[in-house]
């Protein structure tokens, strides 16, 4: 058997991580097992479905490398893959139902009518429902949360009275159709795959295999990650200039872990250990710094010309634009301590120019853990001045200083690192001194320092 497996949003004008995780979980599975990977597009809801809207999660799902082998754009056997196209296969799916005397009409709406014996029948005119007991509860083996049992107790509706199919029914009538063998998605489906189960016995079709993946929990408290919390959507990393196979890469350890125990890995040995089964129960929690970390050592893991090619462009796009020659050494000191492009324009833009920001909160923050940091320049310049410009020469100014003035050497770093660049962080502090010359660092030293 060959897996099929599908991605199945619903176009919000938003892609969440969580519904890229989704989306990554079922490109995974399919490449690791030679299947095929189909994107559905469920577009029931007329409000939202906007072309803007498809835009974004096609757009992110390229962004992140997800290729889907049949779908919008790409096509495949089984289309339409938009279920706003599907209308007249659902109508004929109905009718099955409705021969089998599994699906009947009240008050304009179609309902499933579930097996078993008829329990009670109450009415009245806020609410009318038909409660049965059923001989047997929907069995779910699901790879992720096990075995899951669960009855329903009543009748639903498959077509609402405006015409309109309801989510359960097209979701089901189009995995069976589409010929989807394992079904990988949010937790929070779980509650609906009893109707599901239900739906594939009464067309006699064979269940999918389940797979129900943990909730994406926020950063801190217990709720679950929503579209308003920050770095919650796949477009903010992309405009913030993270790498998508970072951004992929870390979205792949929320709910799963490697086998061979590496948190930053090519995607090709990702694809080769990925298993359904080792997918975590628990609810797998954001974070954002997990994340950075993980985008910082993709970066230094790039090829120095690929770094160059991205980092040139983000400058460019900040006004910076540097001969080659001056650049290369900057970025190739850069390149190991970037967390992210976006940061790029002040974590190199100083040696390029000597009218460069200057930021207030690292300075607070100087301020707040070493005293004056202007004081602190003033006690080290006269040994830099004297000192050779090299990492010897300028760790014996540093100690010279401290032994003249009661300090530890490293109480000196931060507060010149800040009067050279107007930053705390940035590549190595003897390479920025290096790359800046002793006449720049010394002019901007005393200008800090007055
Ligand atoms: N359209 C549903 C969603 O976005 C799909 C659910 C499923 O994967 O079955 O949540």
């Amino acid at each position: 058997m060959t897996t099929r497996t599908r991605f199945a949003p619903s176009p919000t004008g938003f892609f969440h991580i969580g519904s890229a995780r989704t989306a990554l979980f079922n490109w995974l599975f399919a490449r690791h097992t030679g299947g095929t990977f189909v994107l559905r597009i469920e577009d029931t809801d007329k409000e939202r479905n906007t072309d803007e809207a498809l835009r974004v999660i096609l757009d992110g799902m390229r962004w992140l490398g997800l290729q889907w082998d049949e779908g919008p754009e790409a096509g495949g056997a089984r289309g339409p893959y938009f279920q706003s196209q599907r209308g007249d296969l659902y109508r004929a799916q109905l009718k099955v139902l409705a021969d089998k005397g599994r699906a009947y009409e009240r008050d304009g709406a179609w309902w499933f009518r579930l097996e078993g014996e008829r329990h009670l029948e109450f009415d009245d005119f806020a609410k009318r429902e038909v409660e049965k007991v059923r001989a047997a509860p929907a069995v779910i083996d699901d790879l992720v949360r096990g075995r899951v049992e669960r009855a329903e107790d009543r009748d639903f509706v498959l077509f609402r009275a405006n015409g309109e199919p309801v989510f359960h029914f097209v979701n089901v009538v189009d995995d069976i159709a589409m010929g989807i063998t394992h079904v990988i998605r949010g937790e929070d489906h779980l509650s609906n795959t009893s109707k599901h189960v239900e739906l594939f016995r009464a067309f006699g079709a064979p269940l999918p295999t389940y797979a129900h993946i943990p909730l994406i929990l926020k950063t801190d408290g217990p709720g679950k990650m929503s579209k308003r919390d920050r770095g919650a959507l796949v477009e903010e990393y992309r405009a913030r200039g993270y790498l998508p196979e970072a951004v992929r890469n870390y979205l792949c350890l929320l709910g799963w872990t490697p086998k061979d125990g590496r948190t930053v890995l090519p995607i090709g040995d990702i694809i080769a250990q990925f298993e359904l089964r080792d997918i975590h129960q628990a609810n797998a929690r954001f974070d954002e710094r997990k994340m950075a970390s993980v985008n910082q050592d993709t970066l230094r893991a790039l090829p120095p010309a690929e770094f160059a090619r991205l980092a040139t462009a983000r400058l460019a796009a900040a006004g910076i634009a540097p001969p080659a020659d001056r650049l290369a050494p900057v970025l190739a000191a850069a390149q190991p301590k970037l967390s992210a492009l976006e940061h790029l324009p002040e974590f190199v833009g100083y040696f390029f120019s000597d009218d460069y920001a200057r930021s207030p909160e690292a300075l607070e923050g100087l301020s707040r853990k070493g005293g004056d940091p202007a004081a602190r320049v003033r006690e080290a310049l006269p040994s830099l001045e004297a000192a050779a410009w090299d990492a010897p020469g300028i760790d014996a100014a540093l100690a010279a200083a401290a032994a003249a003035h009661g300090q530890k050497p490293s109480a000196y770093m931060a507060p010149i690192r800040y009067g050279v660049s107007g930053q705390a962080g940035g590549p190595h502090f003897h390479d920025v001194l290096a790359l800046l010359g002793k006449d720049r660092c010394l002019a901007r030293l005393r200008a800090f320092a007055a």
